[in-house]
């Protein structure tokens, strides 16, 4: 029987990372993966080719709506060739796969492909192309996520989909019904909005992407309603029927009455629930909690000693950076060592353009922990940067400590804040005050320099151009 240090079940990012760790720290490695193609949810249906579609209806958009403005003419009408767009994404997606085979190899880490089961806690069953049996001394479980599902909608995968089947659409919906206003709905809703298809949202909380700051919520809604998105937030959806290829959707508004909304295409985005299926994690003694979690400790060690846990399969924010920082961290705590996660500096961006960002408290925390603060915030409308581009919308806003001045939390709506979010999380890192980052040189024209400003606003009421 193969005999392993650490067997790895899953190859997202979670899974694939705490491998290529763990054989970095002298171990014998293997991973399991039930899929042909190893990356997980985020390489093969998730992060990846979502960014490459955002990308691709970004030129288009850009091409219809900017060109002319930049004095750029084109021959003739711009088209979408949908099939091309699809190919280029799967063209992404497979050269990323590709590429973790080949870290896995170069790390001398076995790949068995097959759904792997414990047998108990040392012995894992893989039933695939050949069924094998392995034994290991430690085990991480990195078995992912799956999309929630509301229990009256029956996801047919036709015209009622999850985030997997947007990805891969064969046509251009004329009218997208998203139920969920938050992070799967809004990139993939602006995605088919750019390409020319009616997008309505419909959103149970009062506001969309309600776990981040409100204002990112409010500025975000504005910039939608400008680019033509229907949003109805405080909506209760209560069924979604399909006759041909017609859909029905019926939501109860604050008021109690039915709204309906009709449309071709219903994608539903109420948000991801832990996997386990298949593992038969009770075998080897780890407990599944009431929310099908795999149940950790603060050493992500589930309830079987040698059996560690990551990512979405665990509790927390359901991100790949996130599952990475767990995957090294489970990986140098098996050799011994003593790693550390902050937590609350795991920075939260959603793709929209403008894009959204965020790192540490938002307003509402710091309130109900009755955190008194101080907040600075800068449009980006006042960069010359922004004229430049024409990306106007947006603002940086940084929440201080009151007393202390040490930078709390930074929240964004922007052009390239995916990108300007890590100056906040390396500042917070190192427990940065607002005038530190206030005092340092932004180079001009940039984005940055809109984080000095907000900087400058939270210290002294300050801002130089404004
Ligand atoms: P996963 O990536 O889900 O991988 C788990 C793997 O385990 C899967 O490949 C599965 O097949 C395998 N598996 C499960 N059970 C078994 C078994 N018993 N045996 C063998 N293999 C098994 N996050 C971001 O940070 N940024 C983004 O931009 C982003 N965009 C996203 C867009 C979409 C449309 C979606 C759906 C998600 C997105 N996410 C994004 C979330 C991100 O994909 C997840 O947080 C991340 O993939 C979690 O990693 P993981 O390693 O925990 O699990
Ligand atoms: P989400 O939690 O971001 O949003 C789900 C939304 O659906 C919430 O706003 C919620 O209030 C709403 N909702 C729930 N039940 C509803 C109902 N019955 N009717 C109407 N609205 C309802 O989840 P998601 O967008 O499905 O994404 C799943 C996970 O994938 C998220 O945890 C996210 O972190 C991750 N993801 C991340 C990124 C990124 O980092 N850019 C991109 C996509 C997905």
């Amino acid at each position: 029987m193969n005999s392993y240090d650490v067997a790895v079940i899953g190859s997202g990012p979670g899974g694939y990372v705490s491998a290529i760790r763990c054989a970095q720290l002298g171990m014998r490695v293997a991973i399991i993966e039930k899929y042909a193609t190893m990356g997980g949810t985020c390489l093969n249906v998730g992060c990846i080719p979502s960014k490459a579609l955002l990308d691709s209806s970004h030129h288009f958009e850009d091409a219809v709506k900017h060109f002319d403005t930049h004095g750029i003419e084109l021959p003739g009408e711009v088209k979408v060739n949908l099939d091309k767009m699809m190919q280029r994404k799967q063209g992404v997606v497979d050269q990323t796969t590709v590429g973790i085979d080949f870290l896995m190899k170069k790390n001398k880490i076995d790949t068995y492909q097959g759904v792997g089961t414990f047998k108990d806690a040392t012995h894992i069953q893989i039933d695939g192309e050949i069924a094998i049996e392995i034994e290991a001394k430690h085990t991480i479980i990195a078995t992912g996520s799956k999309p929630t599902k509301l229990p009256f909608v029956k996801v047919d995968k036709e015209r009622i989909i999850t985030s997997t089947e947007a990805l891969k659409l064969t046509e251009i919906p004329k009218h997208l019904i998203i139920i969920g206003g938050g992070v799967i709905g809004l990139e993939l809703g602006q995605v088919y909005k750019r390409l020319g298809a009616e997008v309505t949202v419909i959103e149970y909380m009062d506001r969309i992407i309600p776990t981040m700051d409100k204002s990112l919520s409010k500025e975000l809604n504005k910039v939608l309603k400008k680019q033509k998105f229907k949003i109805n937030t405080s909506h209760k959806v209560t069924s979604v029927t399909r006759d041909v290829d017609a859909i029905l959707v019926k939501a109860e508004n604050k008021k109690g009455e039915v709204v309906s909304f009709e449309g071709d295409y219903c994608l539903v985005s109420v948000g991801r629930s832990a996997y386990t299926a298949g593992l038969n994690a009770e075998a080897a003694g780890v407990q599944i909690n009431e929310r099908g979690q795999v149940e950790v400790n603060a050493h992500l060690q589930t309830t079987a000693k040698n059996i560690y846990a990551i990512g979405d399969v665990i509790k927390g924010a359901m991100l790949a950076h996130k599952a990475e920082e767990e995957g090294v961290f489970v990986a140098e705590t098996i050799a011994g060592q003593k790693p550390h996660i902050n937590y609350n500096l795991i920075p939260g961006v959603v793709y929209t353009w403008p894009e959204v960002a965020s790192v540490g408290k938002t307003e509402e925390a710091l309130e109900s922990a009755g955190i008194a603060y101080k907040s600075g915030q800068f449009p980006m409308r006042a960069l010359g940067r922004s004229r430049a581009s024409m990306d106007l919308d947006g603002f940086v806003k940084i929440l201080a400590d009151a007393k202390t001045d040490e930078i709390l939390g930074v929240h964004m709506i922007g052009a390239r804040c995916a990108d300007l979010i890590a100056e906040a999380v390396v500042a917070m890192e190192f427990r940065a005050s607002a005038e530190d980052i206030s005092r340092m040189s932004h180079a001009h024209p940039t984005f940055t320099e809109a984080i000095k400003e907000a900087a400058l606003a939270a210290t002294q009421d300050r801002a130089l151009h404004i």
